[in-house]
């Protein structure tokens, strides 16, 4: 025997329940999640302030966040679209259910594709002539300049002049991912998160606060087929899929960060500040010492560390 209420569809409960929020509710709905925004969650790991945004984007431990506060139960429904040319589409879509009663709370949307440019490309590296290693980079200017194939990448540890041509030669720069297959599992959770993130900001009023055009990219989104050189251009085919900070923002960040280390590490008068104690706390705090091996929010929170770091010093 079931009740009027199981019979009756999800959907329509939704909105009859929608319906009846009162003004006074919406307000009171959105003040929660800006105390909640103010007593939990943390700039750089739930949400990400860009300057000159007008709002916070708001991130995947976020939108978690505020899932736990409102009750609320994620499901996903996935569809995949693979090409003969090894691309895949994926959709999804987020449906949210209010726990305590069951009902339909809202839905959102995500779509990703290794169409987009940071998994349809990859930098192209330059060989080392003597050991054939993807190993060059560009020697520091206070080291003399020139190219090196570089140890701490398996390298040889062989040098060459500025203008060697059997390295200048080499092409560098932005080429097809030939190994698409290893962002397949990245763009579906990708999208999956993008699906959570437009479902919350869409069902809880969150996007009176936050927006979702700036969200984090993760070291699994960058993953090894890094494109963290290569201009944002091609934008995503669908429009949910613009989730992402465009690379052009991470670049920003990444120069920013790299800009301070240089900054306090110069300040050399600084005590216990040297690039060795840099490397060490990254290592400890984000388990790499390598800033383009952090996530969007890891960035964020190393920046704000080190401008910290930068007013209490007086630089
Ligand atoms: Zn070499």
């Amino acid at each position: 025997m079931s009740t009027v209420d199981t019979a009756e569809p999800r959907q329509e409960l939704a909105l009859r329940s929608q319906a009846e929020l009162t003004v006074e509710q919406v307000v009171a709905q959105v003040q929660k999640i800006q105390q909640v925004q103010r007593a939990v969650m943390k700039d750089g790991e739930h949400f990400g302030v860009i300057p000159g945004a007008t709002k916070p984007s708001l991130l995947k431990p976020g939108a978690e966040k505020l899932c736990e506060t409102f009750r609320l139960a994620p499901r996903y429904r996935a569809e995949k679209q693979a090409h003969p040319d090894g691309h895949l589409d994926v959709f999804v879509t987020c449906e949210l259910t209010h726990i305590p009663t069951g009902l339909f709370f809202g839905e959102g949307l995500g779509a990703c594709t290794t169409r987009e440019t940071k998994y349809a490309y990859r930098q192209a590296e330059r060989t080392c002539p003597k050991c054939s290693k993807p190993a060059i980079i560009k020697g520091k200017a206070e080291y003399g300049g020139g190219w090196l194939c570089f140890k701490k990448k398996n390298g040889c540890g062989a040098k060459f002049a500025d203008d060697a041509p059997e390295i200048v030669s080499q092409e560098g720069g932005r080429i097809p991912n030939d190994a698409l297959a290893d962002a397949w599992n990245t763009v579906v959770k990708m999208a999956k998160k993008r699906a959570l993130v437009d479902a919350v900001l869409t069902a809880t009023a969150a996007s009176d606060i936050f927006t979702q055009d700036l969200e984090d990219t993760g070291k699994a989104d960058i993953g090894s087929a890094a494109t963290a050189s290569t201009p944002a251009t091609g934008g995503p085919a669908v429009e949910s899929a613009v989730a992402d900070a465009p690379s052009d923002e991470v670049k920003k960040r990444r120069r920013q960060a790299h800009a301070l280390i240089s900054k306090l590490v110069k300040a050399g008068s600084a005590p216990q500040i040297d690039e060795e104690a840099i490397n060490h706390g990254m290592t400890a705090e984000y388990g790499t010492a390598r800033v383009a091996d952090l996530t969007y929010a890891q960035l964020l929170n190393l920046i704000e560390r080190l401008s910290a770091k930068e007013q209490e010093l007086g630089l």
